[in-house]
């Protein structure tokens, strides 16, 4: 059984935001101060998530994304990894951080069944991490990598947002960061998500001049071949055969038409893109019955949504309106 939609692109990755707070305030995501959070019994439960996984695995989802706000702030977020790293179909699991606490959760995460990692780092500059996400807490990231390599998670890939006239100094220096390390960057350009409006066309640092910063601070790239083309980034290799680096070019070139996504929010609410309006409540269902009819009902909501999921979004179109949550409520 598959999730597809009335595009015909099939839906097997699912992305679980499990809070929607944050121990830092990056300021194209949070606003510094007076964030609305969550009450917490508004969030799924542990057991509810699970319950909602093994549901949506038995429609074809295959690959599992944790995400926040920041997952690491969830108390015995372990545990969930445990959860579902140990159900029957799941073949893909990963979580999202921007890396604070990893260093001291690193090993009983490990040890829950994650492997992948994908750790939020836009600098290596002290004074401009501050000034990004209002934390003095780059010492605290950097030895956090250092530790989940020696554990040995892998791949670790570095997601880094690109927001014009701010992260032109960066682009080189964590490339170069990845490359001493085996590490993937992916450049992410800055989308219509911050929940101040501060998006503007003019801030997104594209794909097309990061490639040219790169070559011509390291040296020249190539494109490699799409091995999954619903992947969101285009990567490329340096020709020198040291390293590579992705980018998520969702504004100036959306990949929509290879979109294989849904997402969770912590509140339970089932989303077909980034960037939609309309959301399906599933935490209502449940909290409703239990048993295989209850379950049914589950499956034909998510059903339901990946139908009436659209071509795209519409960024790049006077039409586009934000939704009305911003990134650390959705999970990016
Ligand atoms: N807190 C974790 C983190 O920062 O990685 C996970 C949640 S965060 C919302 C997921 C990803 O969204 C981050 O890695 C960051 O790169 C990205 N992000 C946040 N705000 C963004 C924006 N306005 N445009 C593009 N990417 C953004
Ligand atoms: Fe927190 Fe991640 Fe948003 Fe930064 S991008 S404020 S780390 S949720």
């Amino acid at each position: 059984m598959t999730l597809v939609d009335s595009f015909g692109r099939s839906h097997d990755n699912l992305r679980i935001s499990v809070t929607d707070r944050c121990n830092i305030r990056c300021f194209y995501c949070m606003p510094e101060a007076g964030v609305k959070f969550q009450p917490r019994d508004q969030i799924l439960s542990f057991e509810e998530i699970e319950r909602f996984v093994r549901i949506a695995v038995t429609l074809g989802v295959r690959k599992l994304r944790i995400t926040g706000g920041e997952p690491l702030v969830r108390k015995d977020i372990a545990e969930l990894v445990r959860k579902l790293a140990a159900i029957e179909g799941v073949e893909d699991l990963a979580l999202t951080t921007n890396g604070v606490l990893l260093g001291a959760m690193a090993q009983e995460l490990y040890d829950a069944g994650l492997r992948r990692l994908n750790v939020h780092l836009d600098t290596l500059d002290r004074e401009r991490f501050k000034q990004i996400t209002r934390r003095d807490d780059l010492e605290k990231v950097l030895e956090s990598i250092e530790i989940a390599r020696r554990i040995g998670f892998g791949p670790i890939k570095i997601n880094a947002v690109a927001v014009k006239n701010l992260l032109e100094p960066d682009i080189v220096p964590l490339a170069r960061y990845g490359r001493e390390r085996d590490i993937e960057v992916r450049y992410i350009e800055f989308m219509p998500l911050d929940s101040q409006g501060l998006w503007d066309r003019d801030r997104v640092l594209v794909q097309d001049q990061m490639i040219a910063m790169l070559e011509g601070g390291i040296g020249p790239l190539e494109e490699i071949p799409d091995r999954d083309p619903r992947a969101p980034a285009t990567e490329y290799k340096f020709t020198d055969g040291i390293g590579r680096v992705g980018f998520i070019a969702s504004v100036s070139r959306p990949f929509c038409l290879n979109c294989n996504r849904i997402r969770l929010t912590s509140d339970g609410k089932l989303r077909y893109c980034l960037f939609a309006i309309e959301e399906t409540d599933i935490r209502a269902l449940l909290r409703g019955a239990c048993g295989e009819a209850a379950d049914e009902e589950i499956r034909e909501a998510i059903r339901g949504s990946v139908q009436s999921k659209w071509i795209g979004h519409e960024i790049n179109s006077t039409r586009f309106v934000p939704p009305p949550r911003p990134m650390y409520s959705i999970g990016g």
